[in-house]
Parts: structure tokens; sequence; C-alpha cells
């Protein structure tokens, strides 16, 4: 790889920071827009972590997480680069919005095409302008349609790179979650780059507690990556990693009232919470379908029958 790169027009050398600018397509109004991508370039040979977040433009904790250590200054690479895209789907966060003002899932769009949808623009130029001077990708994202997730990694575990990644954030849950079809991490990781998706709270919500660990555990996976030094302890006890994951479905319509929260441990068969009428005239209890941790829970009490309620992380190894 040569000692200066060109990303979107913009010459970084090493030990450079600069920022460059994406721009797709403008808006109806004639409104450039433009998704901005920082880079942050070691003095020294190294790994390069790309940071990507919004690529659903409704799910705010990632964005926040990357917002908060640039605003800091937390990216200063030693060794190696540090590549950021806080808000990837600038065009579904204008509109609050998952999707891309077609309707269209950025993240069922990819490896994108020069000349298709939006969504697939937009995919490509991720792909060809900054991709490919990454070596490892983190990507973050929430729970979306109301469904609140404990914070936890993601990714394919028969792929050992990705585990080395998972393991290297320090999170307290790794799952085992299957690659999508035209998924962003789908394509990362057949280009033989690891990549893992962390998951942190609710779409169009701030999860405190989960944006404070997220600054935290991306200090220390840079730490762990070799990238640059960090002051801060590990925040993790150990890692528990599991093999799969359960959706228990309400087996009735109505109001759902969960009696657990996200990370609270389940067990097969223990009552999960009720759904009931609107008006008193029945309760329904819903049971759980596995045993392990809930890491994704809906929050959106009015539910209708074979709707999904919680989201349980099962098959512990
Ligand atoms: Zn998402």
């Amino acid at each position: 790889m040569p000692s200066s790169w060109t990303i979107c027009g913009v010459q970084v050398g090493k030990g450079e920071s600069k920022e460059a600018l994406l721009s797709v397509a403008k808006l109806p109004t004639y409104t450039p827009i433009e998704v901005p991508v920082f880079i942050f370039r070691g003095k020294k040979t190294g790994p390069t972590l790309l940071c990507t977040a919004g690529l659903h433009g409704d799910e705010l904790n990632g964005i926040e997480i990357l917002r908060r250590s640039l605003s800091n200054n937390l990216f200063k690479p030693e060794y190696g680069n540090i590549l950021v895209v806080p808000l990837v789907n600038v065009y579904g966060f204008l509109q609050n919005s998952r999707g891309m003002p077609d309707g269209k899932d950025i993240n069922r769009s990819f490896p994108g095409s020069k000349r298709g949808s939006l969504a697939k623009m937009l995919a490509y130029d991720l792909m060809s302008e900054v991709v490919p001077h990454a070596d490892m990708v983190i990507d973050f994202h929430t729970g979306g349609a109301a469904r609140d997730n404990y914070p936890h990694v993601r990714c394919d575990m028969n792929y050992e790179p990705n585990m080395t990644l998972a393991r290297a954030f320090e999170p307290e849950i790794i799952l085992h979650s299957p690659l999508i079809n035209r998924s962003f991490r789908r394509t990362v990781q057949l280009l033989d780059k690891p990549v893992m998706v962390v998951e942190i709270g609710e779409s169009l919500r701030f999860d405190e507690p989960g944006i404070d660990q997220g600054v935290h555990l991306l200090a220390r996976l840079l730490s762990n990556l070799g990238i640059q030094e960090t002051n801060l302890d590990s925040i993790t006890d150990s890692t528990r990693i599991f093999g799969g994951s359960k959706w228990v479905r309400s087996t009735a319509s109505g109001l759902f009232q969960s009696k657990f929260n996200p990370g609270d441990e389940v067990q097969k068969r223990q009552v999960l919470g009720l759904v009931t009428d609107p008006y008193g005239r029945f309760k329904k209890s819903i049971r759980s379908t596995g045993e392990g941790i809930l890491v994704g829970l809906n929050r959106n009490p009015i539910v209708s029958r074979g709707d999904a309620l919680v989201h349980i992380a099962v098959d512990e190894r």
C-alpha cells in the first residue's frame, strides 16, 4: 500500500489526520449531501480499523459513541490508522428513518453499484473509497422497530479472525450471527476482513450507559489491537459467548408487559411476561423458549399474535 492514501480526492500521509467527504447525490432541493469520513493515520505501520455507524439512519447510539470519541480527541493512532464514518445513511437520518428516502435498506444493498438506487450508490462509494484502506471493521447498530438490544457483539464465529476482533473489544456478550445477503457485514467478510456489529439499545433513543460503555470499549479495542495506548482499565469481568439466539413470539394479540429487562438471565419455560386485552378480560403468560440472556426486548406493548417479543442468546459455549 502506498504511504500516502487518497480518499475521495483527499491525500493523507502518515502521521496526518484529515476529513474527506463522500458525496453521492444531492437532495431534491439541490442541497448537497455529504458523508464525512475522518481519517487518522499513525506515523508507524500497523492495522487499520474502520468504525462505522448510522447505516440505519435512526440508530443513534453508535453515532453518539463516535461523535464523543471524535469530540474528545480519542483517535490518536501511533501504529496503523483509524477511519471513522459516524453517519453513513445521512439520508435516513434526516427523515428519522432506518432506510433511504425510497424505503430501501442500505444494509441489504451491498456491495452496491455505481449507477443503481441511492442505497446502492452509497454502498458502492463506501466499498470503493473507504473499505479498501481498512483491515477490519466495527459497525454500530441498535435494535430496530422498538426493539431494545442489550449491548452485545454479533459476528460470524465460523470465521476465526472475527472472534479475535470481537474478543479485543472486550464485550460482555458475543453472539454468533449468520451472514445476511447483501449486508455490509457479509460483503466485508467476503473480502477476508474481520468485521463485527455492535448492538446497543434501540433506535431513536440514546442509551447513556450503553454509549458510555461503547466509548470505553472502543478505546480498549484500539489498545488491544496495538493501534494506540489507553489509560482506561478493562471493565469486563469475562466475555460470554453464545452460539445462537431465539425469538419468543407472542401467542396472542393485545398488550405485552415484560417481567424482564435486557441483560437478564432467563430459563426455559419461565414466564417472561403477559399479554392482555385492553379491557381486563384476559391474560396470557408468555413463556421462554430457551435458556440464556435476554439480548433484545420489544418495547412497543401493542402486539399481534406472532410478533417477536423477546430475543434470547442461547447455546452458551
Ligand atoms: Zn441497524
